[in-house]
């Protein structure tokens, strides 16, 4: 998944384009919970490739000099970007401020697609001619506020992606990462994991600028941690624009098979939890839920029911989702994460048999009667299992309109008491067959 940033001096419309791309030009695909105020992503779509758009203005960095701000801005720009959208003010010509950011750019030797603001009407297409001189190639004229040269813009964009080559990824290997708002203990985890004496760890396979990936075995299964955490820790700007890190972590999930999301036992749980389990959840991976820093709590047997309580309560579109609950620090039932993460993954991918799936399903229709609407009872005909990672289910029936909600949860229940898919979501459409 690619990605592309908009850079440019304050006020020469950064937000403007941001907002117009998104909106109008190519179609949001998903809004991403949690950031969606701040506008700072969006995944998007233009000629069928999806990408993500960065709006670096959406940085606020206090009072800070611009300069500083500027920098900030184009250095996130250039680590997290395929593409950098250049976008200066062709009502003002070049100044200073844009020659600042282009020495920045230049440097960075990302590709970069230079484009000229506020020309809303052709006649001032001279006006671009002066900005070649930054020496970034063709400016494209656009206008924010009339939404012209976009799909020029954007076709220039798509151009640049770079060539993504199919790294092959060994299906027998149990990908996996870790999320969590700052100081849940994620790094801690890693290392926990890592050092834990049952396991092997054969070598550092390969270093993003996402996540470092290290694989390791344990009792003959391989596996590879996809680790943000340890990234932002090395890299000084994360520990200011935290927020950055959101599309590290949705870049990890992506090449995950299980993701492992924490809550701080010390702290509970808080609005932020809840939007960053949603990531995981909204991408269809297995999830387990990892309560660290278990060491903090008394230990009574009420209180792991109080904490489920809690978790369970607050997450409820997690309620597939198995609770771990340990310490990094101590070490403290660590060893037992590892074999949750195994069942999840096995879950995620698992197949049922077809004459199974549909002996569950007409025992389910025995027990609870389809609904009606309008008169009409739903049929089902028969269901089949189409996609695994997640499990995904197509059942057929006379009209899908029929299909209320609550019954699609109901065979969703069945299904999970018949199977086991402990750990993953699974998905149920109900599609038309005469
Ligand atoms: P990250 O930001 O999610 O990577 O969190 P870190 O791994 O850096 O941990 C943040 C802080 O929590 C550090 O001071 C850790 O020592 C502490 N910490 C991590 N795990 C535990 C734990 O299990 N128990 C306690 N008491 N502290 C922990």
């Amino acid at each position: 998944n690619s990605v592309v940033a908009i850079v440019g001096r304050p006020n020469v419309g950064k937000s403007t384009i941001f907002n117009r791309l998104v909106g109008e030009r190519i179609s949001i695909v998903e809004d991403i919970p949690g950031v969606t105020r701040d506008r700072i992503y969006a995944k998007a779509e233009w000629l069928n490739n999806t990408f993500r758009l960065i709006d670096t203005g959406g940085i606020e960095i206090g009072d800070e000099p611009l300069l500083i701000q500027m920098r900030e801005q184009a250095e996130v720009a250039i680590r997290e970007a395929d593409v950098i959208i250049f976008l200066v003010n062709g009502r003002e010509g070049i100044t200073a401020a844009d020659e600042e950011v282009a020495k920045m750019l230049f440097k960075s030797n990302k590709p970069v697609v230079l484009a000229v603001n506020k020309i809303d009407n052709p006649e001032m297409k001279e006006q671009i001619y002066e900005f070649y001189s930054l020496g970034f190639g063709e400016p494209y004229p656009i206008s924010g506020t009339h939404g012209l040269g976009l799909g020029d813009l954007l076709d220039r964009v798509l151009e640049l992606f770079p060539e993504r080559e199919d790294i092959p990824v060994d299906e027998d290997v149990i990908h996996f990462s870790l999320i969590g708002r700052p100081n849940v203990g994620k790094s801690s985890l890693v290392n926990a994991m890592l050092n834990e004496e049952r396991v092997i760890v054969s070598d550092i396979a390969g270093t993003t600028r996402d996540a470092i990936d290290t694989s390791f075995s344990r009792d003959g299964q391989d596996f590879v941690i996809i680790d943000t955490a340890g990234m932002r820790k090395r890299g000084k700007i994360y520990e200011t624009t935290e927020k950055y890190s959101i599309l590290r972590a949705l870049k990890a999930i992506e090449r995950s098979d299980v993701v492992l999301t924490l809550i701080d036992a010390e702290t509970g749980i808080i609005e932020q939890d809840k939007k960053i389990a949603g990531y995981a959840h909204e991408a269809g991976k297995a999830v387990v839920i990892v309560v660290n820093k278990w060491d903090t709590i008394n230990q009574h047997d009420h209180a792991i029911k109080e904490f489920e309580k809690n978790i369970r309560a607050h997450f409820l579109f997690l309620d597939y989702a198995p609770i771990v609950y340990l310490s990094a620090k101590t070490k403290k039932r660590i060893h037992t994460l590892v074999p949750k993460v195994v069942e999840a993954s096995e879950n995620h991918s698992k197949r049922v048999e077809t004459n199974v799936l549909n002996d569950v399903i007409m025992d389910a229709l025995a027990i609870n009667p389809t609904p009606t609407k309008n008169g009409k009872r739903l049929k089902i005909l028969y269901a089949t299992q189409v996609a695994v990672k997640p499990p995904t289910f197509v059942v057929f029936v006379n009209d899908p309109e029929l299909m209320h909600f609550s019954y699609e949860r109901f065979l969703e229940n069945k299904i999970r008491e018949a199977f086991g898919f402990e750990g993953t979501p699974i998905k149920i459409y109900a599609r038309r067959r005469n």
